[in-house]
């Protein structure tokens, strides 16, 4: 296939840490498109995350790396800017309540005024994931809390260690 042709999605966040349902959304994409980009945001409005951006990428590669058409990246600069590299790329990102809608509908409005050629797709959180997100699972871990079902199993012992550090901090 051409390249011109190829339908790329990407997944952008800030992946503080990646949860399974930022996977379950990335998995779905990658079945959908030929490519899924999921760009990690340095995301400047979010102040002192847990994980630094390259421990975030790791987390993020490890996660994604059965799916052979998913690839990791990052930015610094404003996800309408980043998009531009890939022709006929479309944004797609995962809606869990009412609240991501009024926030998703702002930011795609935002971005289009950018790039007026970038969609924004849309793909509701699957049941069991609609409560997920990383602050509940930085939460639950500085509780110490069993982190099961919530992240990749393989990396609840980084989360862990971490969130220890950051208890005694
Ligand atoms: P969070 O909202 O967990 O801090 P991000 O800012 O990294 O995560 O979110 C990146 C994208 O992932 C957003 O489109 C968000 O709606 C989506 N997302 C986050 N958690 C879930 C979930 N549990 N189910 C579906 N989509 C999700």
């Amino acid at each position: 296939m051409n390249a011109e042709n190829r339908r790329v999605a990407i997944c952008p966040g800030s992946f503080d840490p990646i949860t399974l349902g930022h996977l379950n959304i990335i998995r779905r994409s990658a079945k959908i498109f030929d490519e899924v980009v999921v760009c990690v945001m340095l995301n400047a409005t979010k102040t002192s995350p847990m994980f630094s951006i390259q421990e975030r990428v790791s987390m993020v590669q490890r996660a994604t790396e059965r799916y052979k058409n998913v690839r990791v990246e990052t930015s610094d600069i404003l996800l309408a800017e980043y998009a531009r590299q890939f022709p006929n790329a479309v944004i797609v990102k995962g809606l869990r309540a009412a609240s991501d809608f009024d926030y998703e509908f702002q930011m795609n409005l935002i971005n289009k005024k950018i790039n007026p050629d970038l969609e924004t797709m849309f793909l509701t959180a699957s049941e069991k994931y609609t409560f997920l997100s990383s602050s509940v699972v930085r939460e639950m871990a500085t509780y110490g809390a069993d982190l099961t079902g919530l992240v990749p199993d393989e990396l609840i012992p980084e989360i862990e260690e971490k969130a220890k550090l950051w208890r005694k901090n």
